[in-house]
């Protein structure tokens, strides 16, 4: 017997009917929401990415401004675009597609959008917020999956959390969203010793190194829930399709619930960036 699926397409699309209230509740009011996405460079799954953003923002009424610029695009460039955003009262949302071209310092970067304007929650003040347990803007992936673990009604309170990997962008947000739930969170990464004996100890296992297949179902505890952040790109030998971090067919067999790839933390995580930047015009409206 396996474990129920956590559907992360249907709940993104339950959620973004909601929005779309939202968005013409403020337009009427003159704060129709606007996100610009700026892209420096031709990587082919930023490219995909950005495209992914933008056409989500169209769906619920958001208006979008997406701003490329070559790879070798000066900084400087850059910082002046963001800075000029900063101040545009029709632009609620700055997103920086990552990673940035290697000449580019991209916390210089990150740091320059207004705290106000950064709807994928990375600015230090942000980051800080959501460390004293006050978040303002929550990174998108995390936060779409703690939605998904609400919309399961997983209990997290006393509950043991592992997650593995402990990026600015997953890991960390996730262990601190954990924590901030009363989880008692164990973070794991390339230098921890019998990471296995840690996963096992997990009622809520999180995921988010970049390796397919990586958490095998002898890591997983009978009937805990598993959350795969991982997109990996499975090589053309190996069917050339989109794998998470988890074994999911033989984990599903000892989890009670586990999100899949595609279709699971995905979908969720543009999902948020529509909520923050809604949420960010409707905290400027009330201004
Ligand atoms: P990342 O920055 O490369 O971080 C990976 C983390 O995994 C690091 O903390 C690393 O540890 C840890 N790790 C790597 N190998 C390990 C090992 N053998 N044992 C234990 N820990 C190990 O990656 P990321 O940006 O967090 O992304 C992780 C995955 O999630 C990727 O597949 C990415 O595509 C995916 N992702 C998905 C979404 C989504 O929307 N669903 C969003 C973001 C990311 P160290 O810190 O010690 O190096």
């Amino acid at each position: 017997m396996g474990g129920r699926l956590i559907d992360g397409k249907a709940l993104a699309e339950e959620l973004r009917e909601t929005f779309k209230t939202r968005v013409e509740a403020l337009a009427a009011r003159g704060h129709r929401p606007g996100l610009a996405v700026i892209l420096a460079g031709e990587d082919p799954a930023s490219q995909v990415y950005v495209r992914n953003k933008v056409g989500a923002c169209e769906a619920v009424g958001i208006f979008s401004l997406k701003i490329d610029y070559p790879a070798d695009v000066p900084q400087e460039t850059l910082l002046a675009k963001i800075a000029e955003l900063n101040a545009d009262p029709a632009i609620h949302g700055i997103l920086v597609q990552l990673p940035l071209p290697t000449h580019i310092n991209e916390e210089t970067v990150l740091e320059t959008i207004s705290p106000e304007k950064d709807v994928d929650g990375f600015h230090a003040v942000n980051i800080g917020a959501l460390t004293q347990g006050n978040p303002r803007f929550i990174p998108c992936t995390p936060y779409g999956v703690m939605k998904m673990l609400e919309a399961n009604q997983v209990s997290l309170a006393g509950k043991e959390a592992v997650v593995i990997g402990r990026s600015n962008i997953a890991g960390k947000p996730m262990a601190l969203l954990l924590l901030n739930a009363s989880a008692t969170v164990t973070v794991c990464h390339s230098k921890t010793r019998d990471l296995a004996a840690h996963a096992r100890r997990a009622d809520i296992l999180v995921a988010a190194v970049g390796k397919p297949r990586f958490v095998t179902a002898d890591m997983v505890k009978p009937g805990a829930v598993v959350i795969d952040v991982g997109i990996n790109r499975l090589s053309a030998e190996a069917g050339g399709k989109l794998c998470g971090d988890v074994d999911f067919e033989a984990v599903k067999e000892v989890a009670s619930l586990i999100t899949p790839v595609p279709g699971g933390v995905g979908p969720m995580t543009i999902t948020m960036l529509l909520a923050n930047t809604i949420e960010a015009a409707e905290r400027r409206a009330e201004t």
